[in-house]
This record gives structure tokens, C-alpha cells and sequence, in this order.
């Protein structure tokens, strides 16, 4: 007998499921596709490694440092900060404090003014002592008009805001809630964001991993058809095409539009953020030296931001070659030999003196859905984790923030209510 059904193998579900088989419930965790991990995926190719989308792993965030074993991820750090990049010009935004040796190119950086250098020092100091789930509640404007209410300068929102927040939010416009910007903005100056050694896809293998070591079972090729309870009903079914489970408890950890059907719940947030990322190679002996941060596109969206991938992750190219994303926010109508066409302009252009002609796309990844939209005020309109009738709950970043901090959290408090 089944005690708990998991409906889902995104991060979400992987934690419901540790957490409710470590409570002593039989757990069965089935999810539709054919492996686990949700938005977060990795493939192998040529010696590459792919993951879905940029994305990165912040160490700050608690869940992290609760539900995973970092270390044994093999972390792959990004250096601090940005490179702010137009055409024929380059500049280092970092933070001095945790990054001494870019102290000098911080303070003599032309793009960001010495007013705006100090609000974010300022900023980071403010937001030092607060508890990170305080800072979610809060919010409730633009992330653009909180920071011009703060004072920053408009050459700072262009330049450096709006491509490297709008990277982490998909919205250049700044629209998203400012308590996105707090949060993310307090994880990024106490800790890294980082890579696996493997791939982003290590992160939900090393949860499968421990769901299964506390004795969930996880079937993949699983996709659940209906999830039936009833206001006062003790149990509930759950239909897969080829089998119906009746089970004491079920979490709904599914991407928010499925989570919406199988439930009914209405207040699952369905409007969506998408991206695309491309793939290119270099041959080592030919390319520019990019360091390793992420490097921002301050002239225009096209595209938003490079990733110096191998760089920071030599496991991600062969030898003798480099690795680079190039993101594109948005659902993108060009084709991929125009958009590759964007970005070997813009990397020409931002490195004269280096030559791109042996740049060669490797793959164009279109993600519909990497967030659901979250504009000020978002987190009043979430539904409970226990709104659905009966022995169910909601587990998914939808019904937290649109992060793998969310995720993870949101997979913790659904086990719980279930227990
Ligand atoms: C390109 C991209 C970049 C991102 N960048 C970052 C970042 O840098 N930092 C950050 O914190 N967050 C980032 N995110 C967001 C983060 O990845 C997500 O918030 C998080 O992974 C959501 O996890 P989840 O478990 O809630 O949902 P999902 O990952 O959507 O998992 C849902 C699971 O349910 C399964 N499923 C669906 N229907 C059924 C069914 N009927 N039966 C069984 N199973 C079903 C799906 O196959 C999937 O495995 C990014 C996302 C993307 C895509």
C-alpha cells in the first residue's frame, strides 16, 4: 500500500517525497517524463555539457544549504560581479569586500558613478540583517521604481540593473516585484552562485538520490492523469494511463498550468517567462580572455547576457575548446542562425581585438517556461500549499517565488502539512 503519492519529479516533488518517506510514509513519486529534474536538466553532447537554460545554483539560498550537499556537487563558482559590455568597451562591477583583487577596476569603473557604487554598498549593509522570508513578504513595487526611489542613477539601471536583473527575473523592464530583487540582491552579496562540476542536472540526481535512500520510489514515464479527492474524503486517487493508486495523502508538484488542471485551484499562476539560450564553441588558442563572470549586455538585449562557461567550469568543453551561453529573454520569433547571428555581432563588437569567425553554435535550447510571472504584488495572489479538498497539497515554486529556493522550500512545507 502506497501511503503518499508525489505527483511530479521537478525540485519541488524530489523534497516532498525525501521528506514524507523520512516521516515513516511509503512514498511512490511518479513523474511524466523520463527522468527527473523538472526545469532543471542537463545534457551531455561532444564532450559539452548543455543545461537547460542558463541557470545557476546561489549558495546563499537556505534551502540549499539545508537540502543538498554542496560540496559533493563539485562547485564551480562564478567571480562576483559582471563584465558591463557595449561596443569597443568593457568594465568590472564587483564587490570589493568579498572580491579584493577587483577593488581597483570596481572604483575606477566609468559605467557605475561613485553615488550609485555607495547606495549599493548601502543597500547590501540594509539588507544584511534581515531574514530572508521577511524580505519576500515585503515588496509590492516595480524592481525599476524601487531602485529609483533608492536614488540609483539611470546610467546604473541601464547599464548594469536592467541586464543582470532582468537576467534573473526574464524582464528587462525592471517589472517583476522589488521583493525578488532584495532577496536575490541579499543571496548574491553572502555567497556564490556556482555551477556543478556535471551539470546543472546533478542537483535533482543527488535529491532522487536521497529520496530513494530514505525509501521513496521513484517511476519515471509516469504521467498522472487525475488526482481525485473530496472536502472530507481521507484519501485520494491518483490515475496514470495505466494504473489508479489510492493513496492516504498526495502532493501536486507539478509545473503550475498541470498543477491547475489536476486540482482545480485557481489561484495557481499560470502566466509564464521564457528564454532561449545558444551554445558556442571556441577553440581555446582563439578566445578573447573573458574571465569568469557573467558578462552583460549594456546596449541592448541582443543578447542579454554571455556566460563564460568553461571558464568557470572546465568540465563543460572538451580540451582545447571553449563553452559560452548566450541568453535571450523572451520567447524569441527569429531563427537560430539569426540569433546566433545577434550574438557573434555583439561578442565582436565588445571584443574588437579578438577574432570570433571560429565561433560555432552548438545548440539553441527554447524554454517556454522558466518562471511564472511575478509582478508586484504576486505573493498575495499564491494559493496555499493546502488548498486543495482533501489529504492534498501544493508543492511548486508557484506557490512561493519563481526560484530553486522556492522550489525546494515550497516541497519541505507540503511534506509537512501531509505528515
Ligand atoms: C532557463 C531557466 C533558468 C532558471 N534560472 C534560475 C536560476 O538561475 N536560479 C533560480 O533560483 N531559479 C532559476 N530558474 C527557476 C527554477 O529552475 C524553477 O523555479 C524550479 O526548477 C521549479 O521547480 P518545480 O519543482 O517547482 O517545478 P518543475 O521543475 O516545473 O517540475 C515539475 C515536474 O512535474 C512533472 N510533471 C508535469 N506534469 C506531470 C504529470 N501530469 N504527471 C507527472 N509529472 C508531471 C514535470 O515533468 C516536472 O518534472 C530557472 C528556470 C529555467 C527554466
Amino acid at each position: 500500500m502506497t501511503d503518499a503519492v508525489v505527483v511530479g519529479g521537478g525540485l519541488a516533488g524530489l523534497i516532498a517525497a525525501r521528506h514524507l518517506a523520512e516521516s515513516g510514509r511509503a512514498v511512490t513519486l511518479l513523474e511524466a517524463r523520463d527522468e527527473v529534474g523538472g526545469r532543471v536538466r542537463t545534457a551531455h553532447e561532444g564532450g559539452y555539457t548543455f543545461d537547460r537554460g542558463f541557470q545557476v545554483l546561489f549558495s546563499a539560498y537556505p534551502a540549499v544549504e539545508r537540502e543538498l550537499d554542496v560540496e559533493a556537487l563539485a562547485p564551480r563558482p562564478f567571480t562576483p560581479g559582471a563584465t558591463i559590455a557595449r561596443p569597443n568597451h568593457r568594465s568590472v562591477l564587483s564587490d570589493p569586500l568579498r572580491n579584493p583583487a577587483s577593488a581597483p577596476q570596481t572604483i575606477f569603473n566609468r559605467d557605475v558613478r561613485t553615488a550609485d557604487k555607495l547606495r549599493v554598498f548601502k543597500l547590501q549593509r540594509e539588507l544584511a540583517g534581515k531574514d530572508p522570508e521577511a524580505l519576500l513578504a515585503g515588496g509590492g513595487e516595480p524592481i525599476a521604481e524601487y531602485l529609483a526611489r533608492r536614488g540609483f542613477s539611470k546610467r546604473f539601471v541601464e547599464r548594469f540593473a536592467a541586464p543582470f536583473y532582468g537576467g534573473i527575473t526574464l524582464d528587462r523592464s525592471l517589472g517583476t516585484d522589488s521583493a525578488v530583487f532584495e532577496y536575490t540582491y541579499k543571496m548574491l552579496s553572502e555567497g556564490e552562485i556556482f555551477v556543478p562540476a556535471d551539470g546543472m542536472q546533478a542537483m535533482p540526481e543527488q535529491l532522487a538520490g536521497r529520496a530513494r535512500a530514505a525509501g521513496a520510489t521513484i517511476e519515471t514515464d509516469h504521467a498522472v492523469e487525475t488526482v481525485d479527492s473530496g472536502a472530507g474524503r481521507d484519501e485520494v486517487t491518483v490515475e496514470t494511463a495505466s494504473e489508479t493508486i489510492t493513496a492516504e495523502a498526495c502532493v501536486v508538484a507539478t509545473d503550475p498550468a498541470t498543477a491547475a488542471d489536476l486540482t482545480g485551484i485557481d489561484t495557481i499562476p499560470t502566466e509564464t517567462l521564457g528564454c532561449v539560450t545558444q551554445y558556442f564553441s571556441l577553440p581555446t588558442s582563439k578566445a578573447p580572455s573573458m574571465g569568469t563572470r557573467i558578462v552583460l549586455n549594456a546596449a541592448d538585449n541582443r543578447p542579454n547576457t554571455v556566460a563564460p562557461l568553461s571558464a568557470v567550469a572546465p568540465e563543460y568543453a572538451p580540451a582545447g575548446m571553449e563553452l559560452y551561453s548566450a541568453t535571450f529573454l523572451g520567447e524569441q520569433d527569429a531563427d537560430e542562425a539569426d540569433l546566433a547571428a545577434d550574438v557573434y555581432d555583439a561578442l565582436a563588437s565588445w571584443y574588437p581585438s579578438a577574432g570570433f569567425d571560429a565561433l560555432e553554435l552548438l545548440w539553441t535550447d527554447r524554454v517556454p517556461l522558466a518562471q511564472f510571472a511575478q509582478p508586484p504584488g504576486f505573493r498575495a495572489s499564491l494559493p496555499d500549499p493546502d488548498a486543495p479538498a482533501g489529504p492534498v497539497a501544493l508543492a511548486g515554486d508557484y506557490t512561493r517565488w519563481s526560484s530553486i529556493q522556492g522550489a525546494l522550500e515550497s516541497g519541505r512545507v507540503a511534506a509537512e502539512l501531509l505528515r
